[in-house]
Parts: structure tokens; C-alpha cells; sequence
């Protein structure tokens, strides 16, 4: 078996609970949705369609090679769980070799992430919000995706656009709220939009969600800032 690799690289984690540690990226090729700001539009085929396949030892070893010192090792895409057959194969390598998995989603495929949920270490998921993506909503997946995740660590993140609505705000907590108000959740300001009234819409919603959940933040997207990958 092989996966669809977009890119390998070691980098600093540029967003959520984890930012500023050193991590191997492995960016998986191909995403299941089309979000109107896809910050890694190389990843899901849209502008290129640039990869290569990776068997399982080939990937451990180039790993393996930029592992030492970092904190964990990134799955990201696209969206890695649509290779999840391959992934599912990849989990038990990581573990045997004391390297932390860090699974970066879109938290949609839940019944993907039940298969592999016993093997992961740290969910980073996304909720995508409609009024920021541009995407049909995906509320009864995030639901059912958070529920699988909530048996190993997780935290969300959400960015929030010029046009993110408070409606869509209010559904996230309501979801957040409704599997596990201690779930931390931190809101982004769209990097491109922070002069745009992103930031103070952050703010806003922040005061907003705090009423119902315990840990909420705002964060940039550091990477951004840094203009690293
Ligand atoms: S889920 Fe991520 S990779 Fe997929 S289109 Fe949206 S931003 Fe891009």
C-alpha cells in the first residue's frame, strides 16, 4: 500500500494548543471539501496535482530522519483521513518508535477517525464553520466526528472570517457545549482579513462563547506571521 504525499518537512507548529513546537509535517494529498480560503490549495489537487506515492517504510525512514528533538508528528493535508487505510497502517509504526501522532483535520469523516482513534495521540480539529468557507454545513458530522475524538486529546480550532456569522458561532458552542464543554477551543482570525475586522469579530465571539465553554482562546496563525510552512 501507498499513500498520496503532497510534501514531508520538519517546521514549528504555527496554530493552536501546540504552537511553537518542532514537528515532522507528513501532508497527505487530496481533500474531501473545497473551503473558499484553502491555505494549502498544492494539497488538494486544485492547482497541481503534485504528489508522490509513499510506501510505509520509505515514509518512516525520511521521518525518522527529521524526528529528532521534535515534539510530535503531524499528519496534516488536504485532509489526511481520506487516506485513513494508509494511515491506519502508519499509527502503529509511529508509536513503536516513541513518536507522538498529532492528527490536523477537518473533522468530518467521523467514521474514518473510528477506525484509527485507538492509535492516536492528539486531535487537532477543525470545525468549519459555513459562513467562513463557503461550504455546505457540517454540523451532524462535527458532532458525531468529536464524539470518536473525545476519547484521546482534542482541541478545535475555528477560523473566523470578516463573514463569519454569529449564528455559526452560536451552533459551534452549542456542539462544543453538547459533547464536552471542557474541550478547548480557540477561535483564528483569518490571517488575510485581520485588518479586515476578523480580529475584533474573534473578540466578540470569544466574550460569547466563554458564557458556555471553560477553555476558549484567540490565536493567530503564527505560521502566517512567520511565513513558514
Ligand atoms: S479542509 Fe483544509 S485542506 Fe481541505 S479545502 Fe479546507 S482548508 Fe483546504
Amino acid at each position: 500500500m501507498k499513500a498520496k504525499i503532497s510534501e514531508i518537512f520538519h517546521s514549528i507548529q504555527g496554530e493552536g494548543k501546540y504552537t511553537g513546537h518542532e514537528q515532522v509535517f507528513v501532508r497527505f494529498f487530496e481533500c474531501n471539501i473545497r473551503c473558499a480560503w484553502c491555505d494549502t490549495p498544492h494539497s488538494i489537487g486544485d492547482t497541481t496535482r503534485h504528489y508522490r506515492e509513499c510506501a510505509l517504510e520509505e515514509l518512516m525512514a525520511e521521518i525518522r530522519e527529521l524526528w529528532p528533538d521534535c515534539h510530535s508528528v503531524s499528519l496534516t493535508g488536504g485532509e489526511p483521513l481520506v487516506q485513513k487505510d494508509f494511515i491506519k497502517a502508519l499509527l502503529p509504526s509511529l508509536k513503536k518508535e516513541g513518536m507522538r501522532s498529532y492528527l490536523e483535520t477537518n473533522g468530518i469523516l467521523d467514521r474514518h477517525l473510528a477506525q484509527i482513534i485507538d492509535d492516536v495521540d492528539i486531535v487537532a480539529m477543525d470545525l468549519k464553520l459555513p459562513s467562513s468557507t463557503k461550504c455546505r454545513p457540517y454540523w451532524e458530522e462535527h458532532a458525531a466526528f468529536l464524539k470518536v475524538a473525545r476519547q484521546k486529546e482534542v482541541f478545535i480550532k475555528a477560523v473566523i472570517s470578516g463573514d463569519t456569522t454569529k449564528e455559526d458561532v452560536v451552533r459551534s458552542v452549542e456542539l462544543v457545549a453538547g459533547v464536552d464543554p471542557g474541550i478547548p477551543l480557540i477561535l483564528q482570525p483569518n490571517y488575510f482579513e485581520r485588518k479586515n475586522g476578523a480580529l475584533d469579530r474573534c473578540l466578540d465571539y470569544q466574550d460569547y462563547c466563554r458564557q458556555y465553554l471553560t477553555d476558549v482562546k484567540v490565536m493567530s496563525q503564527m505560521h502566517k506571521v512567520w511565513k513558514i510552512r
